[in-house]
């Protein structure tokens, strides 16, 4: 099976009102999609980010003609070739290689891989809680409401993007609101050092409801980690952005995480991917996986999470909660997979199981004009 097309899809989505994190506020949401062809017709896509113009000339001029000819089941030496030239561009690869192996097989990626240990997958709704308004506390406090009413259990909210009074002010209200209906994580960004983390301890003590702290310190500060997890009444989470399964091993080694969370897009492709989940296994952590762009890349984090043996033997909270993005975004929607009670049923069919909204994509092409993240 050789690679005879690929196709390209930059799209691009400009927000009614900006919203953010600690790292900032977004006025726009953005995926790029590929499709790769192989000679005798079978069809898979992939998803990546990045600065749209970079990766439309990366495919362009240099992944698009490498591609071509090469044999889909190279998958893991074309992907370690790519992610030397475009790092970002790896994922999507060894999503759409992926694919067209399992739907060649007449299997699901989860079945290629190796067989599904569950059938749905817990997922918690994840905010950027910053807006520009004076009044953003209360804003947050109404979605979070809703997407509780919606039926979610567990939700993600921003911290250290504020002052730190205000952003305890902003937590405490939430948990009031929450009143031990559902389970919160608070997400620094890594925006603290030590001193600042410790700041929360005692709020954090206050209410048993919270899932766990994500990302307060920078991840390179594996001492840091290390003392505060001793300290922490709550499980720390981190490792989003690191791009690789070894770049996961500081933290495990001195086990200064309870769980890690790696990124499908921001590690070297989806193996890569898959090996930092096993890793987390064989040191005895949790790994809940961070989502925060796409929707592709959420499915196979939903289905590598369903290849994964049990964290715990605890009815119900066997495996770890998935991101899900519950902000405006129209990129979450390309494929028809939602949750019910903050639980997604996994689709069944070859390949990915679904298909892409071709209208929405081509209602949100990107039309090549510069913009300004
Ligand atoms: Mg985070």
């Amino acid at each position: 099976m050789i690679i005879e097309r690929v196709e390209t899809y930059p799209l691009l989505y400009k927000l009614g009102k900006p919203y953010g994190d600690a790292n900032g506020y977004k006025k726009y949401r953005t995926c790029f999609l590929i499709r790769i062809i192989t000679d005798n017709g079978v069809d898979g896509w992939g998803e990546c980010i990045d600065w749209l113009p970079t990766l439309q000339v990366g495919f362009k001029e240099r992944l698009i003609p490498f591609l071509i000819g090469k044999k889909v089941t190279d998958r893991t030496m074309l992907v370690k070739k790519v992610k030397k030239w475009h790092r970002r561009a790896s994922s999507s690869i060894s999503m759409a290689l992926t694919e067209i192996v399992a739907k060649s097989a007449n299997l699901s990626v989860c079945d290629y891989w190796g067989g599904r240990w569950r059938e749905t997958i817990p997922v918690y709704a994840s905010f950027q809680s910053y807006t520009d308004s004076p009044d953003w506390i209360n804003h947050s406090i109404k979605i979070v409401e809703k997407a509780l009413n919606d039926g979610f259990g567990h939700a993600k909210i921003k911290v250290g993007g504020r002052a730190f009074h205000e952003d305890l002010e902003h937590v405490i209200s939430i948990m009031d609101m929450v009143d031990g209906h559902a389970q919160v994580a608070i997400d620094a960004n890594q925006s603290y050092d030590l001193a600042t983390s410790k700041k929360w301890i005692p709020t954090l003590q206050m209410n048993s409801n919270y899932m766990w702290f994500e990302e307060p310190m920078p991840v390179d500060q594996v001492t840091d980690y290390k003392i505060f997890r001793a300290q922490s009444p709550v499980a720390i989470a981190g490792g989003e952005n690191l791009m690789s399964a070894a770049q996961l091993l500081p933290l495990l080694r001195e086990s200064a995480v309870d769980i890690i969370q790696p990124d499908v897009m921001h590690m070297d492709g989806v193996d890569e991917f898959r090996s930092a989940m096993q890793l987390s296994r064989h040191f005895g952590i949790r790994t809940s996986p961070h989502v925060f762009d796409g929707a592709l890349t959420r499915l196979y984090a939903l289905f590598a999470q369903a290849n994964l043996s049990p964290w715990s033997k605890m009815n119900g909270e066997e495996i770890e909660p998935i991101e899900w993005d519950a902000m405006e975004n129209p990129f979450t929607m390309l494929v028809n997979v939602k949750p019910s009670k903050g639980m997604v049923t996994l689709p069944e069919g070859p390949g990915i199981g679904v298909e892409l909204d071709m209208d929405l994509i081509q209602a949100h092409l990107w039309d090549g004009e510069s913009y300004i993240e």
